[in-house]
């Protein structure tokens, strides 16, 4: 399967896409983002996997999205966003109240583009996850602290009895 196989990693600049990859992607996606779900354009070919980073221009590939969507994502995965892609067919909505924020883009390591886009896939999951775990571990760690904090004010008041 063409998703699973290695690739090389894209020149920066983007060949065109092919006139019957857009025609049927905008035609299997209407005038509705699939990240938001909005109906108010202008729409935009996104590549769920950025280009940059070794997303090909298949129908697979590539979503209808209205403009917001489109420039806030950037060069980011769904993952990254913390955002899903809505069904195709999915009931229309307002679309995103405020601008969701995007997690940081960070420096990709050197064998970065020699993985496939399988385990970039996986990879963008398991930084969600590790971000997750993250966060988890500083709330932990200040609720600790306050812990810690009134009981030393105990063992103080303690003592000066
Ligand atoms: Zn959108």
């Amino acid at each position: 399967m063409a998703n699973s196989a290695i690739q090389a990693p894209h020149p920066i600049v983007s060949r065109p896409i092919p006139q019957d990859v857009r025609l049927s992607v905008s035609s299997r996606d209407g005038d509705q983002c699939r990240y938001c779900g909005g109906t108010e354009g202008p729409f935009h070919l996104d590549h769920v996997l950025p280009w940059s980073r070794g997303g090909d221009h298949t129908e697979e590939n590539l979503v209808v999205a209205c403009q917001r969507c489109n420039v806030v994502k950037g060069g980011r995965t769904p993952e990254e966003m913390g955002w899903t892609l809505r069904p195709v067919g999915a009931h229309p909505c307002e679309g995103r109240k405020k601008d969701p924020r995007p997690t940081k883009q960070r420096r990709r390591p050197k064998w970065f583009p020699f993985a496939s886009v399988l385990e970039r896939r996986n990879l963008a999951r398991l930084e969600v996850q590790a971000a997750k775990i993250k966060r988890a571990i500083a709330k932990d760690t200040a609720e600790r602290d306050r812990i810690m904090k009134r009981c030393e004010k105990r063992m103080q008041r303690e003592r000066m009895h």
